[in-house]
């Protein structure tokens, strides 16, 4: 089974995403995680996606495709993964239909985590406070959000164009928002 998990930052993808994978039994990736650990150990891909997560603006293409390739690939993401915080542009959601399509896979659930946008801004200054990433300052996270509404909310449209997406109202508490995922997903 693989869910990709769409949403603007601060929807709660990463929460969700963790409580799914592990009720379901299968990874999760995340290249936000993968990023933030490439810049932890300053590779050469570490250091220039640095250069754009500190603005809050995407890392460039050329740079995530590989990334998602290699994780897609992986051994462990052969039979399902939840997808978080990718694809967040048109070349990569190209990539990851195509990717899947190869293996005569598809996605089986899109979910879109929809939460007001005051609420994103509360949410992400309170975690500025609690997990201290660099990108949640004000000044960043107005940046990400409408880097957000720009290149990633039109992938909305793409995979409902296929009728795949599922709306989930995500302002609610943490097993609210579990349990209406879990009613959609089935399992
Ligand atoms: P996230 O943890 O998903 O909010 O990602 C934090 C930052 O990592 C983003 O603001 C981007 O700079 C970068 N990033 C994470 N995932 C991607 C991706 N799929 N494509 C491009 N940039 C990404």
């Amino acid at each position: 089974m693989f869910i990709l998990l769409l949403g603007a930052p601060g929807a709660g993808k990463g929460t969700q995403g963790a409580l799914l994978a592990a009720r379901l039994g299968i990874p999760k990736i995340t290249t936000g995680d993968l990023l933030r650990a490439a810049v932890a150990a300053d590779t050469s891909l570490g250091r220039e996606a640095k250069r754009h997560m500190d603005q809050g603006t995407l890392v460039p293409d050329a740079v995530v495709l590989g990334l998602i390739k290699d994780e897609l690939d992986a051994p462990r993401a052969k039979d399902g993964a939840i997808f978080d915080g990718f694809p967040r542009t048109a070349a990569q959601a190209e990539l990851v239909d195509r990717t899947l399509a190869e293996r005569g896979q598809r996605l089986s659930h899109v979910l879109l985590l929809d939460v007001a946008d005051d609420e994103l801004v509360r949410r992400l200054a309170g975690r500025a406070g609690t997990e201290g990433r660099s990108d949640d300052t004000p000044e960043t996270v107005r940046t990400r959000l409408q880097v957000y509404r720009r290149e990633t909310a039109p992938l909305v449209a793409h995979y409902a164009q296929r009728g795949a997406v599922q709306r989930v109202p995500a302002t609610g508490g943490v097993d609210e928002v579990a349990k209406e995922i879990q009613r959609l997903v089935g399992r």
